[in-house]
């Protein structure tokens, strides 16, 4: 399955959403944690068993801990998988509220389940983007599950997810995504767009550091412009299509 990861990072090197070395250095360091806990407890399994009696409540444990660890790797590979599988950009113009609006009611679910109140405040006739539809799905998506997830783990009081749309200086809009989670503290806010950094039990770290490539892809910029202990403000900025073809 690595390998298999490994040449799809291989087929987006022309796309150059990340370099294939600097991927799979992290994968191989991120697969290697789980890698040695499974050897770990394997070894530790055999040693209660050959006791006698066998202590089979511990061989327990350890069989349940290197299902868990071996979990941890297949995530790993599988979001590569996902987040790198788009090869060719199909660029089409967007309207960002509509496309906002949509990734919305995919999470509408999560939203309800969790408790969380929505609100937007979307400026009407904004210029239309030029971008690949499903990859800014996918980066929406990700910001709202990760304002979600920050929600539903903190214990926060009042769950709000707030989506605003401006125009960006006269030449590009912004979706911003504000939560009232948690935040982060401000040393995890310069590691947050590093890939595999994860303060998620079962998170991968890859969400925010591929959005990000994909926003600069496109020729814009996704950033956390606030953070405190109540809540965070993601933006992403593109160039409208106006002003933002380059030609390229
Ligand atoms: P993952 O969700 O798998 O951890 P991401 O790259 O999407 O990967 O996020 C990296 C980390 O950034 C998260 O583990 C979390 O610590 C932090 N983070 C992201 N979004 C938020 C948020 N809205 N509130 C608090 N922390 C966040």
């Amino acid at each position: 399955r690595l390998s298999n990861a490994i040449a799809l990072l291989q087929r987006e090197r022309a796309n150059r959403l990340m370099s294939v070395d600097a991927a799979t250095a992290a994968i191989a360091h991120e697969i290697k944690q789980p890698l040695t806990a499974i050897s770990a407890r394997g070894s530790a399994a055999l040693r209660w068993l050959k006791r006698t009696p066998p202590d089979l409540k511990e061989v327990q444990e350890c069989l349940t801990r290197m299902m868990d660890a071996s979990g941890r790797a297949n995530a790993v590979v599988d979001s590569t998988r996902e987040l790198f599988k788009t090869t060719d950009h199909q660029m089409t113009q967007i309207e960002i509220n509509r496309l906002a609006r949509q990734v919305l009611r995919m999470v509408e679910n999560d939203l309800h389940v969790n408790g969380v109140t929505v609100s937007t405040e979307f400026q009407e006739d904004l210029p239309q983007i030029m971008a690949d539809r499903t990859l800014l799905q996918q980066v929406i998506l990700n910001l709202l599950k990760n304002a979600i997830e920050a929600m539903a783990a903190g214990p926060t009081a009042i769950k709000t997810l707030r989506l605003v749309t401006t125009q960006d200086g006269n030449s590009g809009v912004s979706l911003s995504v504000h939560d009232s989670g948690p935040g982060i503290t401000p040393e995890n806010g310069t590691h947050v767009f590093d890939p595999f950094f994860t303060t998620k039990s079962s998170g991968t770290g890859l969400g925010l550091s591929i959005s990000q490539r994909i926003i600069e892809d496109h020729g814009g910029k996704l950033r956390l412009t606030k953070t405190s202990s109540s809540g965070c403000i993601f933006e992403i900025t593109l160039p409208s299509v106006a002003t933002g073809d380059s030609g390229g």
